[in-house]
């Protein structure tokens, strides 16, 4: 890093704070989006990134499952939810998600997420998550967004942290990140006015970390937000992670415009917006130990480069994804552990594969 260079851009001392380890104030975060020079955040990102993590980057041998997307709720950004009844509106049955899951062969991580449907209750889950459970003892079960926990909890009259008590005893290990979309309340109720506020969101997450639950936490960006907006929503996160300590992964998730009522409303981050994102994210989540570049969204070129933007994972192998597609994403549906370790090697780093908790995996 040139001091210099960054001096006489006035970020001497953001670069003392980063070299110190100390955490960046919002407008310190903010100082880094304006930044003239991309190339600093980028640096900087990629000094913690290495101090965290040296030349490795981690992706996952998973399968994803969709149970339902019939949903009560309508967020103009969604492509995937129906209607009851709906054309093309569907529901899993527990034997049809353990099907799709055999035929990915052996996995390390199953990430079950869906619409919140008017009459799938909790029972469905813990039926689905225990069936799953004993078919993979030691896969990672990952299961069910904050927004589907309380969705549950509404139904069956009981306390999102009841919900999680025996989700988990069904054998959920941990929630995905999704759900959070942006936190502060204009784009939030202009995005998905039904779905439940920021404050709710992490409440849930807290909830779930004292069940002893684990979690990730996503970030939907490039749509009606502004960067302070971005900067806010990672600051209300990191201030979550400080109180209850759960959080795996942060998931910056690009808006795509495809086939959702918003549409081009929003035209989605360019490419230098979600490698600027990605290293500002790394630098102001300091209680954060993992960055995801999720290729299905990003395409496997842009989550390459975003290996030295501050992410430490390209997330996995996935297998079928229809939230991201149905909304116009136009990466491949699935790769190969072989695919993925190249693509990590090509971007200069050493491959680990992990599960969903982020522990090392040596087993064939
Ligand atoms: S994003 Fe999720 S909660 Fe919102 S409409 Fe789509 S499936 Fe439902």
């Amino acid at each position: 890093m040139d001091r210099r260079h960054i001096e006489s851009l006035g970020l001497g001392p953001v670069l003392d704070k980063v070299l110190a380890a100390e955490r960046l104030s919002l407008d310190e975060g903010q100082a880094l989006y304006d930044c003239p020079d991309p190339h600093v955040p980028a640096a900087l990102a990629m000094h913690v990134r290495t101090r965290l993590h040296g030349d490795t980057a981690r992706y996952v041998i998973n399968r994803h499952v969709n149970p339902t997307n019939v949903c009560v709720n309508r967020c103009r950004f969604c492509a995937y939810r129906r209607d009851p009844g709906q054309e093309g509106a569907y529901v899993l049955t527990a034997d049809d998600a353990l099907a799709k899951l055999a035929a990915a062969g052996p996995l390390d991580e199953i990430h079950i997420v869906g619409g919140c449907h008017p009459e799938l209750g909790l029972p469905y889950y813990e039926d689905l998550a225990a069936r799953v459970r004993a078919a993979y003892p030691k896969a990672s079960i990952k299961a069910l967004t904050a927004v589907e926990i309380d969705h549950l909890a509404t139904m069956a009259g009981l306390d999102a942290s009841e919900v999680l008590t025996r989700l988990k005893a069904a054998g959920v290990d941990m929630l995905p990140g999704g759900g959070a979309e942006i936190f502060a309340s204009g784009p939030r109720n202009a995005l998905c006015p039904e779905k439940i506020g920021g404050e709710r969101w992490l409440e849930v997450m807290g909830l779930a970390h004292k069940a002893g639950l684990r979690s990730n936490a996503t970030m939907l960006f490039g749509h009606l937000e502004s960067t302070r907006d971005r900067l806010e929503h990672m600051d209300a996160l990191r201030r979550q992670q400080d109180a209850s300590g759960g959080f795996v992964c942060f998931i910056p998730l690009p808006y795509l415009p495809g086939n959702n009522p918003l549409g081009a409303e929003a035209s989605g981050p360019s490419a230098m917006d979600v490698l600027r994102t990605m290293a500002v994210a790394r630098l102001m989540l300091d209680n954060f130990a993992h960055i995801k570049a999720y290729w299905v969204m990003l395409g496997l070129k842009l989550s390459q480069l975003c290996l030295s933007w501050g992410a430490d994972d390209l997330d996995g192998t996935v297998v079928e994804e229809r939230i991201g597609h149905d909304a116009g994403s136009d990466s491949a549906q699935a790769l190969t552990t072989a695919e993925l370790e190249e693509a990590i090697r090509q971007s200069g780093f050493t491959p680990i594969r992990r599960d969903g908790l982020f522990r090392e995996q040596s087993d064939v």
